[in-house]
C-alpha cells in the first residue's frame, strides 16, 4: 500500500489535507498523526476491524491495550461506566494534555481496545493537529505509538515512515513532537489514584492535584509479577543495538563510562554512547555519539531521546552505552524509558 503523506502547520492544520486524512481513519484506515507527546498511529476506536490493522501493523502484541484518543471532554461519557470525583479532578487541571487517565469502560468500548480488561485508557491531547483530526473523524481514535513494536516511540513523522511506511494508509507531518516522551497513565479505579506509567505529567505535579498518589509497585525495576498496565511488562523503546545503563551520582557515572567504553574499545567493538554534552566532551573520538541534551534540562532530554535513540539504527554498533539521569520531573519518565531500553542492564555506580 502506498502510505499518503499531508504535511500541515502545527497551529493552523490545513483543512482540506486534515479532512482527506479523517476520510481514511473514517474508511477503516490507519494514519499515524502527531501529538505533543509522541505520533499516535490511528484508527477508529469503534470498529473491532479497524483496530485489529494497527496490532498487525506495529506486531503489537493483542494483550496490550490502547489509548483512545477523543477531541472533547463530553466525549468520554459514552466510553465509561462512571467518573469518579478523583478523574473529573486529574481531567479539569490537565486536559488537553499528556495525562492519559484509565476508567471502567462502558460497552461501547470494543473488548479489543481492551486486551481483555475491564477498564478503558483514555486521553485528550494537547496538540491541535492531534484534536483536529479526532474531531473530523467523529469517532474516538486508538493511537498507539507509531512504531514498530518494540522501538523507541516516533517524534517525527520520518521516525513514523521508517518503521511503517507501506504499511499504514497515511501520515500527518505537523512537525516534531515537543514533550516527546508518551504521556503519564493514570488508573482512577483505585480509591488512591494509581500511576501506572510515568510521562508528560510529573509526579510531583499529579502530587500537587491529588494531595497523594499510588505508585505501581511494578514501575520500579524488572517485572517479575503482572503490571496493571500490560504494555509496562514488554521490552520497550530499544535502539536496534544491546545498551548498557549507567545509574548514580554523574560525576562517579562518567568516570565508570569512561572506563568501560575503553575496554569495549580495546576488544575490538564499534561503540555507541547516548550522553549529556557535557560527558560528549570528554568522550574518546573513535564513538558513535548521540547527545540528548545539557546535564539538568530534564525537557530538553526528554524530547530528544528517542532521536537520539533511534540515530544508532544507521551504523552497525556492537554495544551502546547510556547515561542515566537524575529522576525528578520528566526524569522519571526518561530513566523508566532508558531502563526499559536497556532490557533492565543497568550498571549502578
Ligand atoms: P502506547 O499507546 O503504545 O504508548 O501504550 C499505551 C499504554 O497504556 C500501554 O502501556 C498500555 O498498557 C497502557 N494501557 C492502555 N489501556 C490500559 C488499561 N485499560 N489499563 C491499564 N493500562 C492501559
Ligand atoms: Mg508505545
Amino acid at each position: 500500500m502506498q502510505t499518503k503523506y499531508f504535511v500541515v502547520d502545527k497551529d493552523e492544520p490545513d483543512l482540506k489535507m486534515m479532512e482527506e486524512a479523517a476520510r481514511l481513519l473514517k474508511q477503516g484506515g490507519l494514519v499515524a498523526f502527531p501529538t505533543e507527546t509522541v505520533y499516535g498511529l490511528g484508527a477508529n476506536g469503534l470498529d473491532s476491524e479497524a483496530v485489529a490493522k494497527i496490532y498487525k501493523a506495529k506486531g503489537r502484541p493483542s494483550d496490550n491495550p490502547l489509548i483512545l484518543h477523543i477531541a472533547n471532554q463530553e466525549e468520554l461519557v459514552p466510553l465509561v461506566t462512571s467518573i469518579p470525583a478523583n478523574a473529573q479532578v486529574l481531567m479539569d487541571t490537565y486536559w488537553p494534555g499528556p495525562l492519559t487517565v484509565v476508567l471502567e469502560r462502558s460497552r461501547l468500548v470494543p473488548d479489543i481496545i481492551s486486551g481483555g480488561l475491564d477498564t478503558v485508557a483514555v486521553r485528550l491531547p494537547g496538540s491541535k493537529v492531534a484534536r483536529q483530526l479526532i474531531s473530523l473523524a467523529g469517532v474516538p481514535i486508538a493511537a498507539p505509538s507509531a512504531n514498530t513494536s518494540g522501538r523507541p516511540s516516533p517524534t517525527s513523522a520520518q521516525a513514523v515512515l521508517s518503521d511503517l511506511e507501506g504499511r499504514i494508509d497515511g501520515v500527518v507531518d505537523g512537525g516534531d513532537c515537543y514533550i516527546g516522551v508518551e504521556s503519564t497513565v493514570v488508573d482512577c479505579t483505585t480509591p488512591v489514584p494509581t500511576l501506572l506509567r510515568p510521562g508528560g505529567i510529573t509526579v510531583e505535579m499529579l502530587i500537587e492535584t491529588l494531595g497523594e498518589i499510588e505508585i505501581d509497585p511494578t514501575l520500579g525495576g524488572s517485572v517479575e509479577c503482572a503490571p496493571k498496565s500490560p504494555g509496562m511488562k514488554y521490552t520497550h523503546y530499544a535502539p536496534s543495538a544491546p545498551m548498557v545503563l549507567f545509574e548514580g551520582r554523574y560525576s562517579r557515572i562518567e568516570d565508570f563510562m569512561l572506563e568501560e567504553i575503553q575496554r569495549a574499545l580495546e576488544m575490538g567493538k564499534t561503540v555507541g554512547a547516548i550522553v549529556s554534552a557535557e560527558t560528549a566532551q570528554r568522550l574518546p573520538e573513535n564513538l558513535i555519539v548521540a547527545i540528548y541534551g545539557q546535564r539538568g534540562q530534564t525537557a530538553e532530554i526528554a524530547a530528544n531521546l528517542y532521536t537520539a535513540l533511534r540515530s544508532f539504527d544507521d551504523y552497525s554498533v556492537d554495544v551502546i552505552y547510556a547515561e542515566g539521569i537524575d529522576e525528578q520531573g520528566l526524569g522519571l519518565a526518561v530513566m523508566n524509558r532508558l531502563r526499559k531500553a536497556s532490557g533492565y542492564k543497568i550498571i549502578k555506580v
